[in-house]
This record gives C-alpha cells, structure tokens and sequence, in this order.
C-alpha cells in the first residue's frame, strides 16, 4: 500500500511540474513561438472591443477599456494575454462578471484557468493605453502595431494567426477627426470632446489594427470601386493640387487589376487612408484606413519621374497588401517575406507599364543584385525563410536576402511555371486562405498542383537554402564552329544545392548580339541552341539580368562591355565582373581600371552609380597605400576630366561623389580644397550645404594643411540647427590628433553616447577611415567586445550599421588577426551577431587573398 501510494504521488508531481514547466516556457519574454501554438489551439471566434478615451494634453494618460470575448477550447493552461506595459497600467480585471486580480509576469497577463470555462468568455480590463507605439504629438496621434506592438497598446493576443474583429469608440477633443478600420457609426458631442463609435470591422490579424486621429483635413471622393477617405496635414495648395486626384486614382487603378489578378473582389468594407508627416515607413497597410508618410504621395509639380514612380509603387505596393498580407496572412512572422515580395511584385505588374520610359529591367537589377550578392557570398548569409523562436526578435529576419534576393527568386518562380499558371496558383491562394492564414510550404504545394516540375523541390534551395551557384562553361569549337557547348554549376558554399533557373546568354558579333534563353536544372547542363553559332567577340551571360550566380568571364573581352548597348546587359556584365573579382578571379589594380574605363564612357544614371561605388570598394579595400597614392595621380586626370566635359547635371553629381571621395593627391586636395572656399566652380554642377560639409570631412581625413581652420569655418557656413548640432559633435573624431579620437572613441563605447545613432555611424567611419587605420586599430577589438551591447540597447539595424562603419572598414592583416582573435575566444557567440559581424567583415577576409 505504501508502496503504491509513493507511486502515485510521483505521477501526480511529475504531471503538475511538467505543466508548471510549460507554462514557465510560455510567459517567457516576447511572444514564443510555443505560445502562438498553443494559444491558436486554445481560443477562437475572439473580438476586441475597446474605447480609449484621448485628453487634449499629450502628456496626460489615456484611460482605456477592452472588453475581449473568445470562445475557449482547452484550459490545459491559463489564458495568457500579452501586454508589454507597466503592471500599474491594468486598473482592474472582470472574468466572466467577477473581478479578479490579475498576474503580470515578463509583459503577459496571465488569467488563471480557474476563472475560465469550455466555451465562451468574457474578460473585462480597465487599463491605461501603452504609449510606446502611440505616436503621440500635440495635434495628432497614430497606432503603428507591426509586429509585435498591438500588446504593447492593448493587452492581446498578439500573433498573426488569431485574426479578430474590432469594434472601437474614440473619445478626442472635438476637432480632431479619427479614422480607423471601420465605418463611424455615431458621433456624440460630449463637452471639449466627441464621442466616435464605429461599427464591427473586418477580421484581421493584430498587427494591422490601427486608429489615427488628430486635427486633419479631409478629403473623400469616389474614384471608382466606393467612397474613400483621405486625411492629410499637407497645406501646400501646389502639391494639393498635383496630388490629390492621383493618389484616389493610382488607388483604383491598383483595386482594379488586383481584382482581375486575384479573381477576388476588394476584401473589406471600405479603404481609406491618412497621410502623416513624421511617418516612419513609406506606407502601412492597416485594415480599411492605410497610413503612408506624407511627403511620399504630396509631390510637387516638378516632381521627377522617378518620385511618380516611386508614389504610383508605394500606393499599388499598400492596395496589393489588401489581398497579400491582409486577408491571406502569414502563419508566424519568419513568413513577413511573402507579403512583402508579393507586395512588391504585384506593384512591379501594376505600375511599369504606366511609366514606358523607364527601364524596369535595369531598375530592378541594380536595385536588387548588388545588394542580395553582398549578403549571400558572405559566410554569414541567410536563407530567404529562417526560423524565428519568438516574436520579439523579428527584427533580425530582415535584411538584404529578404528584400533583394527575394524578388529575384519570385520572378523565377513565375517563369518556371508560365505567367498564367502562377496567376492561377495566386487565385487559388486567395480563395483557400481567404480571411486566415497560409505559409510558404502551403503556397508551395497549390503551385506545386500547377506544374509538371517539382516546385517542393525548387524551392528547398532558393528558400530554405542560402547562398548562390558558380556557374562555369566548357566550349569546343570545330572549324570555327561551336560544336559543344556545356553550362556546370556548383554551390559556392560546397553544399551539393543546385539553383535551377532560366536566364539569357548573349553571343556578341562583328555586327549583332544573338541572344538565347537557357535553363539549367542539373549540374551540367548541355546548351543545344549554340551549337554550330560561329565564334563570338564576347559571350555574356545573364544578359537579361534574370538569373542568379557568380557566370562565367573572358578576361580579355571585358574591355568590350562598355559597347554593349543593351542597358541590362551591360549593367549586369559589371556586376558580374566585380563578383569574379572579389572570388580572385582576376587582380585588383586590373578590375579597377576596367572599372575606371568603363565609367570614363557610361551615359546611364543607374549604372555609373554602380560603377562608382565599386571604384570607391576597390580604391579603398584592396589596394594597398602605395597601389593607391601612385594611382591617385592619374584619377585626378581621369575623373576631374570627365567633371569638366559637358556632361548632364545627374552623372556629375555622382562622378563629384567619387572623385572627393578618392581624391588624396595634392593636386587633388588642392583642387578640392578650392570648391570648398567656392574659388573654383564646376559647370553645371549645384553643390548644397551638405556638399560643403562632407568637403570639409574630407578635407580634413586627407590631412589638408588647413584642416582644423576649414572646420571652424564650415561650423560658421550650417545653417540647418539640427544639422549644425550634428556637425559640431562629430568634430573629435575628425581631430588630427590621434590622442583626441582616441578619447572620443572610448566614449562611444558609453550606452549615453550613442543616442543618435546615424551620428555615431559617421563618426565611426571618420575614427576607421582607411587613412587613419594605423592609429584606428587599437579600437577594432573594442568595437567587437561591445557588440552584444550594442543589439541589446541600440535600434534593430544598429549592430550591423556600427560594424560596417568601424571594422568593416579594415582591410589590413593585422585587422583579420584580429577578427580571428575574437572569434576563437567567442566559440558560442550569439548567432544573429556572428552573421552581421560575417557579412560586415567580408570585404576584410577576402582582401588577405586578393592583396597578396
Ligand atoms: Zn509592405
């Protein structure tokens, strides 16, 4: 009997500790990933009604009720609400009619089972609102909830796929208006105030919750589709005029062809928008009421194409979202990616053919290619789709792999299975996953359905897998003829993944380009279409900029590419170029006049830009001090030349660009030097206040004899206060004295001086200027040690930033030892870290092997 009862009582301890264990690893920080599970299981069928009652004074509390209804179907566990606010804000607690106290624990709210029942309840909280994501200013006030923020505001359940629906009352001073995801229902005077009530929205996930109110303008016309509203600050009558009817009409313009595209009418019950000055983002998605940074969709009437453009993308990009995001919703956040590419991609299709006379195709090569390539050959690249333990850390999922290497895989996936088969597949998407949720592996399996090829299979490499293949050739010609022509790649990582992708090869004549469609699927893959083509000056691969890898180059036709007149060819034979390059393909000083040739012809905005940022790379990382004073000599005849050429105002704003930012003979700070005192004047040629501040910077890190009198002057020439306030804190870490950027630096490394954080970024890369890596160095280590501080108290791009502008600048054997050092002692170092400091210290690994 004893024995038996010992027994028993074991099980029963074991059962409560592991249910007390599982609770513990629920109300963890944040919002785990176990949670999210688990509470998907535990509630349905929720709706949130909530009234916050705004003062006039933004510094008083805005008292607030939520009353939440869900229907419960496991009480294994309590019900755990997320709040990320004070304890002190939650006034009072009614569970099903009884008060309650409430527990409060690492920003949840956890209500203990024994309140709850099977089926449905109601749970009562007076609280005062969260600010933290309030956006409060004196005359407006706006919810920015992405992605984790709705539970800082509002005690929730604050994850994509516990979609609700909200019905909100705003009590605010009478002149403000307010605007959220439903219709005004009523509007009751109530003193000062006016009482808003609004009728029941849509469903959707807490994320895209939102409410604006303040003193606005307003604006409603029909542009087609229904009534749309539109709040705005702007005052200017110009840019009204300009604005205001295509802002309602790009609006239609995209409800219509996304119908069409998706075969699913417009989703919720109406759409409007606000635009809002010191808008973080350009534009946010939120249910029925979109917000968007005023200045991006109030132009002016001599508004270039390319900021139409910009505003017509950033408006069909915010209506895709409506259908891609809103009502078909990711899971969990690792899958933010997908809406945004399908945001982007759906924008693409409904707005290039509104603007024919830019060159989408080059747009999209040097936007995307440069910028995905300078992650993905990194060690510390990620794959597209990553895990993500909890929602807290979202932040870290976003980078150049989803933004930029995204899109490229997205349009290869629309070719692989044919235009009409993938739209087939969104439609079907849509209508599957209407109103819930679906990740990437579901959307997979419906375009799976739609094609003969294994997109499971495709996918698993382009998404699940980082990185990028080295694509290489064999050639054999028989009497001048091609008669074997194979395509190999490999995985740059040594993995065994293979990319298939389509892509254009162009054969180079005397007199044309013959141009052909290829599609590798295997390792090696036998190109029929060549055979029996007759020797070409030059084969240029990727020549339509679509597929993805470091190709193939024949060093002794490179100087043949500034004659290719196909602008995506020739843009994308650079970048190629420069990927060989930074794989030792061929030697610096070699690639740099290549480069340095090729800028000396181009005509394209776009490319030049490139061009001058890898002249810049190469200048500074991989030459070495004497390579680069004996070429800075000739640059001052190379570039300074083109300055003085009759050439449009675009390019010589970007050619200036480099040459100050390489021009360290005498002949070249003596030149630049006479800019700044505005002695000499370039034709054509507007240089602003900022202009004349980086001058001085310059001036100043190249040693210029009058260095220290420049920048007391320059401190007289800021007009901007804001500005000026900038200027004169950064002055240290220009110091010509080593001993004086010492100190500065040390107190970067002080949480209180890192405050502006852009501020800090300059500054860094004053201290570890290439020039000034002699006395720099001392910091490298420093800079690392610190890094872990960095993530926890700085902004989310923060760390990455502050490497790339301190060790990221180095270049030097001693710097690798170094990093080396570090990362021996660090064996267990935080994942997310090693990445950034991987990708940041690129340049710096390869630079051991290219400089020798
Ligand atoms: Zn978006």
């Amino acid at each position: 009997m004893k024995h038996l009862f010992t027994v028993f009582l074991f099980v029963v301890l074991c059962t409560s500790c592991q249910e007390k264990q599982m609770e513990v690893n629920l109300v963890e920080k944040g919002i785990s990933y176990e949670l999210a599970k688990y509470r998907k299981l535990q509630v349905a069928d929720v709706k949130y009604q909530l009234a916050f009652d705004i003062p006039k004074s933004k510094a008083a509390a805005i008292p607030s009720k939520l009353t939440l209804s869900a229907t419960i179907k496991d009480l294994t566990n309590n019900l755990i609400l997320d709040f990320n606010e004070q304890k002190s804000n939650i006034k009072s607690v009614v569970v099903n009619t009884k008060e309650i106290t409430v527990h409060h624990e690492n920003e949840h709210l956890v209500i203990s089972k024994k309140h709850l029942k099977k089926g449905n309840n109601n749970v009562e909280i007076s609280f005062d609102a969260g600010e933290m994501s309030l956006n409060r200013n004196e005359e407006f006030l706006y919810t920015l909830l992405v992605p984790d923020r709705a539970s800082t505001l509002f005690p929730c359940f604050d994850q994509p796929d516990i979609k609700a629906k909200y019905t909100l009352t705003i009590t605010a001073p009478k002149d403000w208006k307010v605007l959220c995801g439903a219709f005004e229902k009523t509007r009751i005077a109530k003193g000062d105030f006016i009482e808003h009530k609004f009728n029941e929205t849509d469903k959707m996930s807490t994320y895209l919750f939102s409410f604006v109110a303040g003193k606005f303008s307003e604006e409603v016309r029909n542009p087609g589709a229904f009534d749309m509203r539109l709040l705005y600050r702007e005052n200017n009558e110009e840019k009204i005029e300009e604005s205001m009817g295509q802002i309602f009409n790009i609006h239609q313009k995209s409800i219509e062809y996304l119908e069409e595209y998706t075969a699913y009418k417009f989703p919720f019950q109406k759409m409007d928008f606000a635009t809002i000055p010191p808008f973080q983002y350009g534009g946010m998605e939120h249910v029925g009421a979109i917000q968007y940074r005023e200045s991006s969709l109030f132009l002016d009437k001599n508004a270039t194409q390319s900021r139409k453009l910009g505003r017509a993308k950033l408006i069909a990009h915010e209506t895709s979202h409506m259908w891609f995001g809103d009502l078909v919703t990711m899971k969990w956040f690792n899958d933010v990616w997908m809406k945004e590419v399908f945001a982007n991609f759906m924008a693409d299709k409904i707005m290039n053919p509104v603007f024919p006379e830019v060159n989408h195709g080059l747009q999209f090569a040097m936007a995307h290619y440069p910028s995905a390539y300078s992650e993905d050959r990194t060690l510390g690249t990620n794959a597209i789709r990553q895990h993500l333990g909890n929602l807290k850390n979202a932040g870290s999922l976003y980078g150049r792999i989803i933004y930029n290497k995204a899109p490229i895989m997205m349009r290869q996936l629309e070719y692989i299975l044919g235009e009409e088969a993938f739209k087939k597949g969104m439609q079907d998407y849509v209508k599957t996953y209407a109103n819930g949720n679906a990740d990437w592996n579901e959307l997979v399996a419906i375009l799976d359905d739609k094609s003969p090829k294994d997109i499971q299979k495709w996918s698993e490499v382009w998404v699940n897998k980082s990185g990028r293949p080295l694509i290489s050739d064999a050639i054999e010609y028989e009497n001048g003829k091609i008669s074997s022509f194979k395509i190999k790649q490999e995985a740059e990582d040594g993995s065994d993944n293979l990319w298939t992708q389509s892509f254009k090869i162009g054969f180079v004549y005397e007199t044309e380009v013959k141009v052909f469609n290829v599609t590798l699927s295997d390792k090696e893959s036998d190109f029929a279409d060549a055979i029996g083509l007759g020797k070409p000056i030059n084969i240029i691969y990727n020549y339509n900029g679509f597929g993805y890898g470091v190709f193939p180059v024949d060093k002794n036709t490179v100087q043949f590419y500034s004659s290719l007149k196909d602008d995506v060819a020739r843009g994308y034979a650079y970048i190629n170029l420069y990927e060989n390059f930074l794989n030792y393909n061929s030697g610096s000083l070699e690639v740099y006049y290549h480069f340095l040739e090729a800028i000396q012809k181009e005509k394209n905005e776009l490319i030049t830009n490139y061009l001058s940022g890898r002249i810049q790379n190469i200048f500074w990382g991989f030459l070495s001090e004497e390579q680069r004073n004996k070429i800075s000599v000739s640059n001052d005849i190379d570039i300074f030349g083109l300055l003085e050429k009759d050439i449009s105002p675009n390019l010589k704003r970007t050619l200036f660009g480099l040459y100050r930012s390489i021009a360290i003979s005498d002949i070249g700070k003596e030149r630049l030097y006479q800019i700044w005192t505005k002695k000499k004047k370039i034709k054509n040629l507007y240089i602003s206040e900022d202009d004349f501040a980086g001058l001085a910077v310059q001036l100043a890190i190249y040693k210029h004899p009058k260095a220290s009198g420049i920048l007391t002057e320059q401190l007289t020439r800021i007009s901007n206060p804001d500005r000026l306030k900038r200027f004169k804190w950064m002055l240290p870490s220009l110091s010509n004295k080593a001993s004086e950027r010492d100190v500065f630096m040390n107190g970067l490394l002080k949480k209180e001086n890192r405050e502006k954080e852009s501020w800090v970024q300059g500054a860094l890369s004053n201290i570890h200027h290439p020039l000034r890596q002699k006395e720099g160095i001392k910091h490298f280590k420093a800079c690392l040690d610190i890094l872990e501080e960095i993530q926890v108290t700085g902004d989310i791009f923060f760390p990455k930033r502050w490497l790339s502008s301190s060790v990221g600048r180095y270049s030097s054997k001693e710097a690798f030892g170094v990093l080396k050092g570090f990362l021996k002692e660090n064996p267990n170092y935080n994942p997310i870290l090693k990445m950034k400091l991987l990708q940041t210290t690129d340049n710096l690994r390869r630079a051991q092997k290219i400089k020798k």
